[in-house]
């Protein structure tokens, strides 16, 4: 396994790529089974795996939430040794800003609802990050969770619109026991927030109305920015304390 810090770096081993499918996922780090899912599914279908761990500041609409997310690089080199994975790229800010974030990628209407509307700005952030991902790497396929359902939109959007040669692969929602999607954020939660935490994908699974789920979730203790039915899914964010939590499951057609 290979690190590659530099832009340099990854161009000059880039030229080795040629004639080789290469399987792209890219995360913000603290890596969990969700995201080991994406990097096998990757391994299975390509020669080559990247996966890339770069905390974006730009799809942060929030500064206590950046500083508070989770930085575990040694770690994360750890779990994608065992997984033996082939290269994990992990740039600073600065090499992947040379512009500032001058240069943005908008999308004017998807990105306006849910995840949108409560995060002002993240889309964009994130966009401009994955195109830039992309440029440096030229994937042959990319690997997106499920679970960021909106994201996956979006990105699926970015590729068809700016005509990007990538296939965006959609990876389904990896949870624990108790039908809780992993996160990594949930690390921040209590003990006791965890045990409630694991029933909002519950409620989300449930025969009950929008306004009746939200209404359960209140009575939890749960602060709830949205509950909707969209994209033949039933998608959800809320707030425990601190820590801000989204899921979404099909919906039987
Ligand atoms: P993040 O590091 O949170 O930006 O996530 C990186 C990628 O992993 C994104 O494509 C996420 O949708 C995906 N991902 C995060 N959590 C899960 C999960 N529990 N199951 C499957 N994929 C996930």
């Amino acid at each position: 396994m290979n690190i590659i810090t530099e832009i340099n770096d990854l161009l000059e081993i880039r030229k080795h790529f040629q004639n080789k499918s290469v399987g792209f996922v890219p995360t913000m780090g603290n890596l969990h089974e969700g995201h080991l899912s994406l990097c096998k599914k990757s391994m299975d279908e390509n020669d080559i795996t990247v996966l890339s761990v770069f905390i974006n500041p730009t799809q942060f609409n929030n500064n206590e939430d950046l500083n508070n997310y989770p930085k575990t690089l040694s770690e994360d080199v750890e779990k994608l040794k065992n997984l033996q994975i082939d290269y994990i790229f992990a740039p600073n800010e600065h090499q992947l800003y040379p512009d500032k974030f001058e240069i943005q990628i908008i999308e004017t209407h998807l990105s306006k609802t849910l995840e949108g509307e409560h995060r002002p700005g993240h889309f964009s952030g994130m966009l401009t990050i994955v195109m830039k991902l992309f440029n440096l790497i030229q994937p042959t396929r990319a690997y997106f969770g499920e679970k960021d359902y909106q994201q996956l939109l979006l990105v699926r959007k970015l590729v068809s619109s700016l005509f990007i040669p990538v296939e965006i692969i959609a990876c389904e929602t990896i949870r624990n026991k108790d039908g809780l999607a992993l996160s990594s954020r949930n690390n921040k939660l209590t003990m006791e927030q965890l045990f409630v935490a694991n029933k909002f994908s519950e409620l989300l699974k449930s025969h009950l109305s929008d306004a009746e789920v939200e209404d359960q979730l209140k009575k939890l203790g749960f602060e709830v920015e949205y509950i909707t039915k969209k994209w033949h899914r039933r998608l959800g964010a809320v707030r425990l304390g601190n820590t801000r939590l989204i899921d979404n499951i099909q919906l039987e057609v």
